[in-house]
């Protein structure tokens, strides 16, 4: 257990830094959404994506006001002192379409394309709605959606065909575990949702948050694994009759520091739900238990 413990100490992302405005590719280029913290690690990566001087952005950032410079100086380093053309995002969590009205008033009513979450979009209830398989073409460039629930039931990731290149959003990042939210969140969703973009086999992973990963597979298959482990450990401690979350996180996660420990309780809880959507485990009051086959 000790070595997944100071795994995950070591992956937490904070004090990771990370270029402001930075070229990943002929077609791609990241500007950081000046929103570093506990769950955004460096903050939001926003992506510039083609080749002419008319990109499209993919995600927005929070709408910092020290973000929109940045992107100006982006566009006019390197897209030619181009203009956005339109606005893509991977889901609606107010790190990724926050930004969307700064942009908006600076670029114009740009097109915004999302897939629904009704009740979560707020300043993009006019968003054109897209879905799994949608192809979004411009200069250099194409897209194609990829619906990835489990950390946001609107998750989108978006396929660079061009590149075998995968845009991960919060499915896959450069560093760190992804978040299961009690709201919108689901382990069983997630986990089909790696198996779908490992199946993709991608070249090289583009994530929201965090650096560029070149062994992109490798990097999925320590995810699936990774979740894996701990649904064995907590499989073993409802066998050992330790139903309790509490109990279960202090077990776990002993040498985790006590500032991790709340987020470590909501990972728990998300491999109980899934073992519980599965018929393996279930709620006994404020403790869970096996379900005896
Ligand atoms: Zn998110």
């Amino acid at each position: 257990m000790s070595d997944t413990a100071t795994r995950v100490v070591k992956d937490n992302m904070i004090g990771l830094r990370m270029p402001d405005v930075d070229v990943w590719s002929e077609r791609v280029v990241t500007v950081l959404g000046q929103n570093p913290g506990p769950f955004t690690g460096p903050g939001t990566n926003t992506y510039l994506v083609g080749t002419s001087k008319r990109p499209l952005l993919l995600d927005t950032g929070q709408g910092l006001p020290q973000y929109l410079p940045l992107l100006e100086r982006a566009l006019a380093e390197h897209r030619a002192g181009g203009e956005i053309e339109r606005i893509v995002l991977t889901h609606a969590h107010p790190d990724h379409l926050g930004g969307v009205e700064q942009v908006r008033a600076r670029f114009g009513a740009l097109p915004v394309l999302k897939r629904p979450w009704p009740g979560m979009d707020g300043a993009v209830g006019d968003a054109i709605a897209i879905d799994e398989g949608a192809v979004i073409e411009t200069d250099g460039a194409t897209l194609r959606a990829v619906h990835t629930p489990g950390h946001a039931e609107d998750h989108l990731c978006y396929w660079l065909e061009e590149e075998r290149a995968v845009f991960t959003g919060d499915v896959v990042l450069g560093a760190g575990t992804t978040v299961i939210p009690e709201h919108g969140g689901d382990l069983l969703d997630y986990m089909t949702s790696l198996r779908r973009l490992l199946a993709l086999e991608p070249d090289v992973i583009y994530p929201a948050h965090g650096p560029k990963i070149r062994d992109a597979s490798a990097k999925i298959r320590e995810y699936i694994a990774h979740r894996e482990l701990r649904e064995a450990q907590i499989l073993a401690l409802l066998e050992q009759g330790v139903g309790e979350v509490a109990e279960m996180v202090s077990r776990m996660y002993a040498d985790v520091p006590k500032f991790l420990h709340a987020a470590a309780g909501t990972s728990v809880r998300s491999h109980l739900r899934k073992l519980e959507r599965e018929g393996r485990a279930r709620r006994d009051g404020d403790a869970w238990a096996l379900v005896s086959p």
